[in-house]
């Protein structure tokens, strides 16, 4: 049999690829039974303006303990999510989380931006728009609470599709940033025409940016870019204080990583920003 299917099946058979498979397969189902008994979780990161050091919105960030699998990062189960089609369910689940936890901060007096992760595929839903405003109506949400993040080289995949529904999901009133800049291959005159609030640098060029020039010169860059277009900076993954004062000097406008706090569940959120008012430990020493 395996002859009358030509000799190409078993150069590509390899026992690691089967093995490859089924770890996906078993990695599908059980994220699948996760999003129908809703044993994700939705954490929140801080996003921190550099010069004053307070809290300027949050990253809504995914979570996953699995029982058997321990904890999976998002950059591993996302990706299965896209390709099996379960990230329409999982996603739909993260944008009213996210919008039901917006409300609720907002009505307890503590109105927080809340950003949201949007992968290609939710993003070229005919419906994404008509199901963000009904999420807003169910839970009484304001749109410029909500941010919607796609990536730099996702939006750019489809520039013309990408203009069109940040066309449509700005005259709803929703904000957009463009996430992980500086991998893609965005073009200064094609950003001008996008409506778009923020620019988001990625965490792989904040890394190194004190001890590589490259990076130095390419944060610097984007910084300068962004600010020509009159758009604020957002930099990810700011582990250290000489980041941050690297990003300071610069004029980056707000950061966020582990120097300030990494995501955390919602309830630790609501504790820190209806704590008391004066700064934590850590605003005081590097914004004294
Ligand atoms: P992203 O949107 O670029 O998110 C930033 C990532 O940097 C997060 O990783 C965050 O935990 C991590 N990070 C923040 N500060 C630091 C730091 O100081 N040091 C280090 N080492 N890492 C830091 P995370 O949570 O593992 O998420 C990875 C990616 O998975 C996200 O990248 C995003 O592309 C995707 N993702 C996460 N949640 C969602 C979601 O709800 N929907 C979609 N579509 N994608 C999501
Ligand atoms: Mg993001
Ligand atoms: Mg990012
Ligand atoms: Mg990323």
């Amino acid at each position: 049999a395996a002859k009358a299917h030509g000799r190409g099946m078993h150069a590509v058979y390899r026992p690691e690829m089967s093995e490859a498979l089924s770890q996906r397969s078993q990695l599908h189902e059980r994220l699948k039974r996760a999003v129908e008994t809703q044993a994700l979780e939705l954490h929140y990161q801080p996003q921190v303006d550099v010069s004053t050091g307070s809290i300027v919105g949050m990253e809504a960030l995914l979570r996953w303990h699995d029982a058997e699998l321990g904890t999976v990062a998002p950059d591993r189960f996302i990706p299965v999510a896209v390709s099996t089609g379960l990230i329409h369910p999982l996603g739909d689940w993260v944008l009213e989380t996210a919008c039901r936890q917006a409300a609720e901060w907002d009505d307890n007096g503590t109105p927080m931006r809340v950003s949201v992760n949007l992968s290609a595929q939710q993003f070229r839903q005919a419906q994404l728009p008509t199901r963000l405003q009904q999420l807003l109506d169910l839970h009484g949400t304001r749109a410029e609470l909500i941010e919607l993040e796609i990536t730099e080289t996702e939006a750019m995949a489809d520039p013309k599709t990408a203009h069109q529904v940040f066309d449509r999901l700005c005259a709803l009133g929703f904000s957009i940033a463009l996430d992980d800049f500086g991998t893609g291959y965005s073009s200064l005159s094609y950003l001008r025409q996008l409506p778009v609030s923020r620019l988001k640098i990625d965490r792989e060029f904040i890394r190194q940016v004190t001890h590589n020039d490259h990076d130095a010169v390419l944060v610097r860059a984007v910084i300068a870019m962004a600010h020509t277009l009159g758009l604020p900076v957002v930099a990810e993954g700011v582990e250290e204080a000489a980041q941050l004062a690297f990003l300071r000097s610069n004029g980056c406008e707000s950061y966020q990583g582990w120097l300030f706090a990494k995501a955390l569940p919602a309830a630790d959120i609501s504790r820190m920003l209806g704590g008391p008012t004066r700064p934590s430990a850590l605003e005081q020493r590097y914004f004294a």
